[in-house]
């Protein structure tokens, strides 16, 4: 398939051989790569920034990133192994040098009595691992085994086969289990209490196998040369839209009704908002929603900002996974957040370029909440309830950084900047139902929907984070798109 670069003019303006439903990660990459083969694309996108969950706002005169922690995937010094990032920036002619990722110094997962650290060499993963569980090893060298010869990123993979039953098919310390599974819900699953095997195959290899790393300013190293290039191509983007309804004929979509009441017309659509979500914009969907299809997975996540560098504090881990007891919750919370688990991030703890640093201090912290709490909450009490909520996730956090509680006491003074957001949040920058932090338990892999020219990308693909979501944004537009041409 040649690049063409020819103006991807709208047939008519109101008909498009590609209409992309949202400019998250999935979005951007998809409408990206229709673009760069010369197909009249347009990007609809109802928020006022692009990004989704990875977008960025301003407050206080700073840009601040909605949510990233880490971009995965990082590849490893020397690797032979390409690593699905590269592949990425192949596919969307994205030189890797422009992303100016710098790596993380380490970071942990930390159990009571159990701290395994990890950076970005595999290596290092494997003889913590090996310290912390020396029976384990031939059995984790066979999981090891297992998971290579596993095509996580398949079409065909079946996305319902749980990690917690083939984790214990395969190890004896159900601690080891736990351990693995900590990091992997938080960044990517959908499910209570588990992990499909695919995502968890995926996030192990994006996590410990790659890596970690962090443009020094943040997300928008990633959404600037996607957007100018998409722009250069001729490719259309139409923000503060979103789609209403999709009218279908036929088993086919035949046009879309926009908030503004406008109709568009398109050969192909690509929804990236999520599997109910889209269904529920159907014509001829019915009223009710099966409650297990909507994700239960929700966070309240805090940002500190002041003005030391934490590694002032001794502070000098990236991330940390944490969790309080042997068992890993991973479940709608009872209460509005479960403050027992969550993740640290410290985005100032990557190794950035000699004499080149965030110019203030920040603490992210995340915990899973509970959706149907947040929403009951009325203004004043929603303000209230997350200062409430803030203290409490940020006590227990504090105790898993170096002389965290007494350096703690006194950050809350120093704080110049505090941002909080919660499950609410997430359902507006995104659009998805019960501020699913990943989407709907049911994934359609290869995005196929009953209809022949609708199609989903990203999270409810099952492809999950930045550099997933994007890849099967790119998949959906090679695979569904331009390999009928
Ligand atoms: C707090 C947090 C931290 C995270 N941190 C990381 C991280 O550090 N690293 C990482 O790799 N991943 C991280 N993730 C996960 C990552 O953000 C997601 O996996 C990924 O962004 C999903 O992209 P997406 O395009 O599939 O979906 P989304 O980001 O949900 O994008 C969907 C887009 O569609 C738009 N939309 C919805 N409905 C409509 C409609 N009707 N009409 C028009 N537009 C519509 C939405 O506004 C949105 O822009 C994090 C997620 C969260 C919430």
């Amino acid at each position: 398939m040649p690049e063409a670069r020819r103006t991807s003019e709208a047939l008519d303006g109101h008909h498009f051989e590609v209409v992309v439903i949202g400019a998250g990660m999935a979005g951007l990459a998809s409408a990206l790569r229709l673009a760069m083969f010369g197909k009249s694309v347009l990007l609809l996108e109802k928020h006022y920034v692009v990004g989704g969950l990875n977008s960025f706002f301003a407050r206080g005169g700073r840009k601040f990133d909605v949510g990233l922690h880490a971009v995965t995937n990082f590849p490893p010094n020397g690797s032979a192994k390409v690593s699905p990032l590269i592949r990425l920036c192949r596919q969307l002619r994205i030189p890797f040098e422009e992303l100016a990722l710098s790596p993380q110094s380490f970071s942990r997962v930390a159990f009571p009595d159990v701290d395994l650290r990890f950076d970005n060499e595999f290596s290092f993963f494997l003889s913590e691992v090996e310290r912390l569980f020396p029976r384990e090893q031939d059995r984790f060298q066979k999981l090891l085994r297992t998971m290579e010869a596993f095509d996580a990123y398949s079409p065909e993979v079946a996305g319902d086969v749980s990690a917690r039953s083939i984790l214990g098919e395969h190890l004896q310390e159900p601690l080891l289990i736990e351990i693995l599974l900590c990091p992997t819900c938080y960044y990517g699953s959908a499910v209570e209490n588990d992990i499909d095997f695919a995502s968890f195959v995926m996030l192990f290899d994006a996590i410990f196998r790659q890596g970690l790393a962090r443009p020094l300013d943040g997300i928008r190293r990633f959404l600037d040369p996607i957007l100018k290039r998409y722009e250069e191509l001729g490719g259309k983007r139409r923000m503060n839209l979103g789609v209403k309804r999709i009218f279908t004929k036929n088993d086919k979509v035949e046009r879309l009704e926009l908030d503004n009441g406008e109709s568009i017309f398109a050969d192909h659509v690509i929804s990236t908002c999520g599997v109910v979500e889209t269904e529920q914009m159907l014509s001829s969907a019915s009223a009710d929603v099966k409650t297990d299809d909507i994700g239960r997975i929700s966070i309240l996540e805090s940002i500190a900002v002041f003005k030391e560098q934490p590694a002032d504090f001794g502070w000098e881990e990236t991330i940390v996974f944490y969790n309080d007891a042997d068992f890993f919750r991973y479940e709608r919370p009872y209460e509005l957040t479960d403050p027992r688990s969550g993740v640290i991030c410290i985005p100032n703890n990557y190794r950035y370029p000699e004499g080149e640093q965030m110019p203030e201090g920040q603490l992210r912290v995340t915990c899973l909440a509970n959706y149907d709490k947040w929403v009951a909450l009325d203004e004043n009490n929603y303000r209230l309830q997350k200062e409430i909520c803030r203290k409490a996730m940020l006590d227990v956090a504090l105790g898993y950084l170096p002389n965290g509680k007494s350096i703690g006491k006194d950050l809350e003074e120093r704080t110049e900047l505090l941002d909080i957001f919660s499950p609410r949040t997430i359902t507006k920058f995104t659009g998805h139902l019960d501020g699913a932090l990943y989407g709907s338990p049911r994934k359609s892999r290869d995005g196929s929907t009953p209809f022949g020219n609708l199609y989903l990308a990203g999270a409810d693909q099952g492809y999950v984070g930045i550099v997933g979501a994007m890849l099967g944004g790119v998949a959906i537009a090679n695979n569904r798109i331009l390999r009928g041409d």
